[in-house]
């Protein structure tokens, strides 16, 4: 394991995180590679630029290869994947620089601008109540930076109303300028040959391998300083490769 974080900053963060929603805790996460950057700041963020930063944070600690499972939906195999970070996030679009603000679609007569969802907009979009549907909706809406309808800026009271088919068109064309902000694994049953999709969860499965290794960095605490009588402090201090070494010799 190439540990290159501080051990404390990792179980403070864990400490933080334990109690948070998934949209925080990625945030969380984020301030560990980014203490520089305010937690505001990385909130703006559009998803895609954050599940990169976010990805490039688990390759410092804990490589590029990444162990998964998925079940069939059709004979419910569990499939086994080794996957490499790069496999999953399209390097290419979202590294080469910022993103740019705000993009221009056109539908027939609409002219539509919209920028990327950030954590804010997810927030936000979660706490509209009803159905999935209406806070994708929501998100959707609020990511509308400008809407004409033959040449006319239409305002915000009548978006709701506009055509559930532009809507999705919006949605789509959202989702094409951030190909990061949803990772679809492409899948092949091995037991029965079902070809299906397996939505990636970035920020659960990075909080589950982090929320682990805090853990194991606790335990390394708890049983060093029982045995040596070492503050919390005095043994973060230390490498993980020398505190491995006192570990191994008290067995
Ligand atoms: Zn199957």
């Amino acid at each position: 394991m190439n540990i290159s974080l501080n051990s404390e900053a990792i179980v403070q963060a864990w400490e933080e995180g334990q109690p948070q929603h998934p949209i925080d805790r990625a945030l969380t996460l984020l301030s560990l590679s980014r203490p520089d950057v305010a937690r505001k700041d990385l909130a703006q963020l559009p998803i895609g630029r954050r599940d990169m930063l976010l990805m490039k944070m688990r390759e410092r600690v804990f490589g590029r290869s990444l162990h998964l499972f998925a079940a069939c939906p059709a004979c419910e195999e569990e499939l086994e994947l080794e996957l490499e970070t790069s496999q999953l996030l399209e390097e290419s679009r979202l590294d080469s620089g910022e993103t740019e603000p705000v993009f221009r679609r056109e539908w027939d007569e609409w002219n539509v601008e919209f920028s990327l969802p950030t954590s804010y907009d997810l927030a936000h979009a979660l706490q509209v109540s009803g159905s999935e549907s209406a806070a994708y909706r929501a998100l959707v809406e609020r990511c509308l930076r400008k809407v004409e309808r033959n040449g006319n800026t239409i305002g915000g009271a009548t978006i709701s109303e506009m055509p559930q088919l532009l809507l999705k068109q919006i949605e789509a064309a959202i989702a094409e300028a951030d190909p990061n902000a949803e990772i679809l694994l492409n899948l092949n049953c091995p037991a029965c040959g079902e070809i299906f999709q397996e939505l990636f969860d970035i920020v659960n499965f990075l909080w589950d391998e982090f929320a682990a290794h805090a853990r194991d960095l606790v335990y390394e605490v708890h049983a060093l300083a029982r045995y040596y009588g070492w503050s919390e402090s005095e043994i973060f201090r230390m490498s993980p490769g020398r505190r491995q070494t006192y570990l191994g010799m008290i067995g």
